[in-house]
């Protein structure tokens, strides 16, 4: 777990595994895609706000959902997931939602090249969401599925970074380094991978920017 202050108060955030995170924000626990093969959800606090960027398996996750949800916690969620309980708020790319303060900015998640072997590309451009979540300017960005896109452009003064690296869905060693270089995080968080090469990453990085693994 690690700490970091915000203009909105200390911010707490473990990496339960593949895209599974944990942001624990004054008593508040927002997780995104809690996903159970990624870990055990069942000790776990429950989630007061869960964000869910797009409707595959590992991101939409009903079992580890089933172990934090209660009749309080709130759903924001991509227009591909939709309704997944009483309380739940739709963002589509461009929207945002004010969570107690928390300024939550749906931002766009695609592929560009890669596709299934039917020929789609395997996250369409327009549906599913990463997450610029602002605390009250301390910024979190929160890739989803992609792969380098010209939106990213517009992802500026973010502090971490989760962006994810593997193939065929999401990016190659050498995008997630080029996205890296073009955001500019302060702390980057790879996610989403199968195998990390992390001397070869770092090497790739420019300066400035610190990677953080294995943060549990
Ligand atoms: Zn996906
Ligand atoms: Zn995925």
């Amino acid at each position: 777990m690690d700490s970091y202050k915000t203009p909105l108060g200390e911010i707490k955030i473990t990496v339960i595994g593949h895209a599974s995170l944990l942001v624990e924000w004054n008593g508040k626990y927002i997780y995104s895609d809690p996903y159970s093969e990624a870990g055990d959800f069942s000790g776990r606090e429950k989630a007061d706000l869960i964000l869910i960027t797009h409707n595959h398996y590992d991101h939409y996750d009903e079992s580890a959902w089933s172990k934090i949800v209660t009749d309080k916690t709130l759903f924001v969620v991509s227009q591909d997931v939709g309704k997944v309980s009483d309380r739940y708020v739709v963002l589509k790319n461009g929207e945002s939602y004010n969570y107690e303060g928390l300024m939550i900015h749906a931002v766009h998640a695609y592929n560009v090249n890669r596709r299934n072997d039917a020929g789609e590309l395997f996250h369409p451009r327009g549906v599913g969401n990463g997450y610029v979540l602002d605390f009250g300017g301390f910024r979190l960005y929160i890739a989803g599925d992609t792969e380098p896109i010209p939106e990213m452009r517009h992802v500026t003064n973010i502090d971490i970074a989760f962006l994810p690296k593997n193939l065929p869905y999401t990016m190659t060693d050498e995008e997630f380094v080029q996205v890296a270089n073009t955001i500019r995080p302060k702390y980057l968080y790879p996610i989403h991978y199968f195998e990390l090469d992390v001397a070869k990453l770092i090497g790739m990085l420019d300066t400035g920017i610190t990677m953080i693994v294995n943060n549990k």
